[in-house]
């Protein structure tokens, strides 16, 4: 192990992904892309993202750590620094951000041989693009509260019921979907599956528009809809146990099978947008206030890439929910307060909004301050995570 903390073989495979993302990084689209993965909604951007992560999954940046048998790579610990690289370079996003951060780290943990084998390939380059069906109109916070509903016909399940908030619905082949299998009890009537989607009797989706204006997420509704038995995730019941390992991974705890890229970086972006803004007869990089508002952005994003180093260093972990949950929370945080000080900067011309030809970086800044409520709300909402961390981490008494 090296100064820098990785192994030789981890500062090989780091130095192999800077040069390939050097000499590979994409000229811009010749379509506007989404600001993530789950805001894609044409054909058009959803194939030359597609294309995009082919790419990197034969660069070995995807799928990095899993198993050469399941259609990974093999490596150890190389994940993160292929997302980081990733990022680093500005890359786009990877669109099948459900199948790689969420359903690939499930299936390695809960599923079978056959499963893995199945599903993992298809994940990893891209072609099968997943969507998660948790949330329903009665079960977002209160999770376990499923009425999405299994019932056992010989080696089949029949569900029926209503999904919510599904990104990436209307592109998916699979969905990782958990339904209630008793009424009985509440947790242990859960039992979790792996449903085909596109093109599936009885499933039907249907786009929901956001305050952007634009879809993503849809709502998807179950009609007698067959999944055979081989398609659960572990055992009948045992549904909530698996949901935790999703969320863990979602929550960012752990490194899924990719993920990396999505752009500039906030900061750097936000200086070029007050460089190229005027108030008051003066340039923005040059009013004290804008520039001090900079700065404090600047020591905010500084203050979390310090902040997840602590990873590496097993003494600053006490809880292992503490950081994830944390960084979950505070860069949503953080993005909302960037999007706004983009909007704030580019004044009036924050009123034009996407196609028109004046608005600044193509109305970036407006459609990043609407979208970054979804973040505070997505994976669990805020609210949600500040009791989680109270009383699971920080040890306080329960909220009534
Ligand atoms: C952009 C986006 C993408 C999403 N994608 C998916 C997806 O692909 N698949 C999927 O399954 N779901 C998805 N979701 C749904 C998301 O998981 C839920 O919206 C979230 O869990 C909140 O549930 P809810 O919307 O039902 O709100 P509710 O649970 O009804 O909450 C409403 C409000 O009450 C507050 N609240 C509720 N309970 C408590 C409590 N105990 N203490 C304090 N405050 C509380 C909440 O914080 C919130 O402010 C997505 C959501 C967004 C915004």
């Amino acid at each position: 192990m090296g100064k820098t903390g990785l192994t030789s073989e981890q500062s090989a495979f780091q130095e192999h992904a800077r040069r390939w993302l050097g000499e590979n990084k994409p000229p811009a689209p010749p379509m506007r892309l989404p600001l993530m993965a789950i805001e894609v909604m044409h054909e058009a951007q959803r194939d030359y993202l597609q294309a995009w992560q082919r790419r990197c999954y034969e660069a070995e940046l995807v799928g990095t750590d899993v198993p050469r048998e399941y259609g990974g790579w093999g490596r150890e610990g190389c994940q993160r620094i292929a997302n980081q690289e990733m990022s680093r370079a500005g890359t786009p996003f990877m669109i099948n951000i459900v199948g790689l951060t969420m359903a690939v780290p499930t299936i390695l943990v809960h599923g079978t041989e056959s499963q893995k084998k199945l599903l993992i390939p298809g994940a990893l380059t891209g072609e099968e693009i997943w969507c998660q069906g948790f949330s329903e109109p009665g079960a977002g916070s209160d999770m376990a509260n499923q009425q999405t509903s299994a019932v056992r016909q010989g080696d089949d399940w029949l569900v029926n019921g209503h999904k919510v908030w599904t990104s990436l619905g209307h592109f998916a082949k699979w969905m990782i979907l958990i339904t209630r299998t008793s009424k009985e009890h509440k947790y242990d009537g859960l039992t979790y599956f792996v449903c085909p989607i596109e093109g599936h009797p009885g499933v039907s989706v249907r786009p929901l528009i956001k305050i952007t204006g634009e879809t993503g997420f849809n709502e998807v509704l179950f009609e007698d809809v067959v999944i055979p038995d081989s398609m659960r995730l572990d055992d009948v019941g045992k549904g909530w146990t698996v949901a935790m390992t999703t969320l863990t991974y979602e929550r960012g705890a752990a490194e899924g099978a990719g993920g990396g890229g999505g752009g500039a970086d906030p900061v750097q972006r936000l200086v070029a947008l007050a460089r190229q803004s005027w108030r008051d007869g003066v340039r923005a990089s040059d009013d004290p206030v804008t520039r001090d508002a900079l700065v404090q952005q600047a020591i905010v994003y500084e203050g979390l890439r310090m902040n997840m180093r602590r990873a590496k260093v097993p003494a600053l972990n006490d809880h292992p929910m503490r950081l994830p949950l944390q960084s979950k929370l505070t860069s949503s945080e953080a993005s909302q307060n960037a999007a706004r000080l983009g909007v704030e900067v580019a004044g009036l011309h924050s009123t034009l909004y996407k196609k028109d030809p004046k608005a600044p970086e193509a109305g970036h800044w407006p459609l990043a301050y609407l979208n970054s409520y979804g973040g505070t709300i997505a994976a669990g909402t805020n609210e949600i995570q500040r009791n989680i961390l109270g009383e699971r981490v920080l040890g306080l008494p329960k909220s009534k």
